[in-house]
C-alpha cells in the first residue's frame, strides 16, 4: 500500500499529517471552495487540462481568485512526483477561499491509491436506488443568483445521500427531479445506451455537474460504433435502456446493475466502455 500524500501551494509535499488549513479557513467554515478530483493513471493526471477549465469556470462563477495554471500544474507536478506507475491515485486538488478575515485563496493538493472497493465496482458494478431531489430538473439553471455545475466543496447533501444509501443497503444514488427526470449521482453522471446511442443527461440544461469522465466518453464514443446524444431520461426509461453507467473520475465507469431493487439488463458494452476509457479491472 502506498502512503498518501498532501502538497500546499507555496510550500510543496509536506509529512501526511501536517495541518495545512487554519481553523477559520472559509472552505471549512462554509464549504467555500472548489475542487477537483482526477485518475492519476501511469503517474500522471488524466484529463488534467479539463479539470482545470472546469475549476477555472467554477471560479469565475462564485468568484474566486485562482492562482495561475502554471503554478498549479507545479503543485500536482510536485505532489505525483516518484508516485509509482503501476498504482492508480486519486489526485485532488482543493481551492477555499481562504481565512475568514481575508487572505489569500488555500489551494492544496492530496494524493491517495484508489480505494479497493472503487476497483471493485468496476467489475461488480453498482446498486442504486433513486432519490428526489425535490426541485424540477430546469429549476436551478433558472435562478440567475445560483451558480451551477460547479464542484463545490460544499457536499453536505451528496454526503448525506450517500449515507441514505449505505443505511438502505445499496451502493449509490440516483437524483430524480420533482418532475421525474434522472439527472446524477453525488459523485457520478448518469450514461445509458438505447441502440447503438450513448446517452447522458444535459448539464446546462439541468444545472448538474458537467463531468470530465462522461465529456470525454461521449466525445470518443465513435471508437466503439456509437453515436452520442444528451437527454432527459426518466428512471422507466432506464429499465428499458440496453445499459445504464456511473461515470466519475476515480471509479471510472460502473455499470448499474440494480435500480429500485429492479434488476437491469447487463449492458453488453461495459467492459467495451471501460477499455476505451482505460480504467484498469480489478
Ligand atoms: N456529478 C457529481 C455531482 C460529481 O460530484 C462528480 C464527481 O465527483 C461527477 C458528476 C463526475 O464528474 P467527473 O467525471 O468529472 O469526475
Amino acid at each position: 500500500m502506498v502512503a498518501s500524500r498532501i502538497a500546499v501551494l507555496g510550500r510543496g509535499v509536506l509529512p501526511a499529517g501536517e495541518p495545512v488549513l487554519r481553523g477559520d479557513d472559509l472552505g471549512v467554515l462554509r464549504g467555500d471552495g472548489l475542487f477537483e478530483t482526477m485518475h492519476l493513471r501511469h503517474g500522471r493526471p488524466w484529463l488534467r487540462p479539463e479539470h482545470l477549465a472546469r475549476l477555472r469556470a467554477g471560479a469565475a462563477a462564485i468568484e474566486l481568485i485562482l492562482p495561475a495554471d502554471e503554478a498549479l500544474v507545479e503543485l500536482l507536478d510536485d505532489i505525483a512526483a516518484g508516485w509509482p506507475t503501476q498504482v492508480e491515485g486519486a489526485l485532488r486538488l482543493v481551492c477555499t477561499r481562504g481565512p475568514e478575515g481575508g487572505g489569500p485563496p488555500t489551494v492544496y493538493a492530496t494524493l491517495a491509491a484508489v480505494p479497493a472497493a472503487a476497483r471493485q465496482a468496476r467489475h461488480d458494478g453498482v446498486s442504486v436506488v433513486t432519490l428526489s431531489l425535490g426541485v424540477p430538473a430546469a429549476a436551478r439553471p433558472e435562478l440567475d443568483w445560483l451558480p451551477v455545475g460547479i464542484k463545490s466543496t460544499s457536499y453536505g447533501a451528496s454526503s448525506a445521500a450517500r449515507r441514505w444509501a449505505a443505511r438502505a443497503g445499496v451502493d449509490d444514488v440516483l437524483w430524480i427531479s420533482s418532475d421525474g427526470y434522472a439527472l446524477e449521482g453525488p459523485t457520478a453522471n448518469l450514461v445509458w445506451s438505447t441502440g447503438d446511442t450513448l446517452c447522458t443527461v444535459p448539464a446546462r440544461r439541468t444545472g448538474i455537474l458537467p463531468g470530465t469522465t462522461v465529456a470525454w466518453l461521449l466525445a470518443h464514443a465513435g471508437e466503439i460504433g456509437c453515436a452520442a446524444a444528451e437527454r432527459m431520461v426518466t428512471p422507466v426509461g432506464l429499465r428499458d435502456a440496453d445499459g445504464v453507467w456511473l461515470t466519475s473520475s476515480v471509479r471510472g465507469l460502473v455499470a448499474v446493475h440494480t435500480l429500485d431493487g429492479e434488476p437491469l439488463l447487463p449492458g453488453p458494452r461495459t467492459r467495451a466502455l471501460q477499455e476505451l476509457l482505460g480504467f484498469p479491472l480489478p
